[in-house]
């Protein structure tokens, strides 16, 4: 923390400090880094020898029942960063889902398609987000991949998480889009997509009632469960993008369409939950 001047030391909100994801500078005025630099420069200033290595930008915030929280670089500042990325939204409960008071998280992760290396999350929802928050700052700061992600032991039981935590879900999402098992796309893609005039199909997959109580604008309806006998209504020459309700259904149906020699399928991450462009009835 000793600046060009020698004796003299800057920390806090008015000293740079290197990005631990892009390794650049960064300056990400929080409280969390000032207290930190501080016993650095603290240290140093009595004689000893610490360094501060850097910031991952882990932070959260309250916004009414929302808890909102980010760490490592968002899929904008990772594309201006010249990553090649994957991503993907994944909702998900933040304790089994049979437990009374689960509230729901929209986990978004981020990651380099050749090192498939994670390069960060962001996660909102009423339920626990800082708990994954902080598993992701700590993975970040040991540069894991994907994969590892995906096997952390973490701790279960019903009142705390789901069997396969929120966040290994979505490694696993993400992990099958990554290998190209899967081809997901994201809400605000289909909206761009849309408001360029592309032609493709978007196709509701849930049920009845939960198609009546609102779905996205001009799409076409067939539940999950008649879909495979119901295939040829669909025409293969188009692009179909699948959607349910949170996207498990919707990545179903985007393999039963595979199977069925659809070759320009893709499902929505996310789906319903994530979509914030409006339903209609
Ligand atoms: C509303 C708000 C909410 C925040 N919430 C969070 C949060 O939840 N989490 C988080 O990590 N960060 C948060 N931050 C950021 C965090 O407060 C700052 O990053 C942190 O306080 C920076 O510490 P600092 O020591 O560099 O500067 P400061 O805390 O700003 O301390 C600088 C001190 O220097 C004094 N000073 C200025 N000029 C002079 C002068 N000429 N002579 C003598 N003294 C002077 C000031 O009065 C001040 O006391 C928040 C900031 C704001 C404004």
């Amino acid at each position: 923390m000793e600046t060009n001047i020698p004796d003299i030391y800057a920390i806090g909100d008015c000293a740079e400090c290197v990005h631990l994801v892009t390794g650049k500078p960064a300056w990400i005025a929080l409280g969390s880094t000032a207290a930190k630099m501080g016993r650095v420069a603290a240290i140093n200033v009595t004689g000893g020898a610490d360094t501060f290595k850097g910031v991952l930008g882990t932070l959260i915030v309250k916004v009414f029942d929302l808890n909102v929280g980010k760490v490592g670089i968002s899929e904008r500042e990772a594309i201006t960063e010249g990553f090649k990325i994957e991503s993907t939204i994944v909702p998900a409960g933040d304790m089994a889902h049979y437990y009374p008071g689960t509230k729901d998280i929209i986990i978004k992760l981020i990651a380099d398609v050749s090192s498939r290396k994670l390069l960060g999350a962001e996660i909102v929802g009423e339920g626990v987000v800082d708990k994954r928050i902080d598993i992701i700052a700590t993975a970040l700061t040991f540069g894991v991949t994907i994969d590892q992600i995906s096997k952390l032991d973490l701790a279960y039981a019903p009142p705390y998480a789901m069997s396969m935590d929120a966040l290994i879900v979505a490694a696993n999402v993400l992990s099958n889009k990554l290998l190209g098992k899967t081809v997901g796309i994201l809400p605000q893609k289909v909206v761009e997509k849309r408001d360029r005039g592309e032609d493709f199909i978007l196709l509701d997959v849930r049920t009845e009632m939960e198609y009546m109580s609102g779905h996205i604008k001009g799409c076409q309806h067939i539940p999950l469960d008649k879909l495979a006998p119901r295939v040829n209504e669909l025409d293969s020459s188009k692009e179909i993008i699948t959607y349910c309700r949170a996207g498990l259904r919707a990545a179903q149906a985007y393999r039963i369409l595979k199977n069925a020699g659809f070759r320009n399928a893709k499902y929505m991450d996310g789906s319903i939950i994530a979509w914030t462009y409006g339903l209609e009835k």
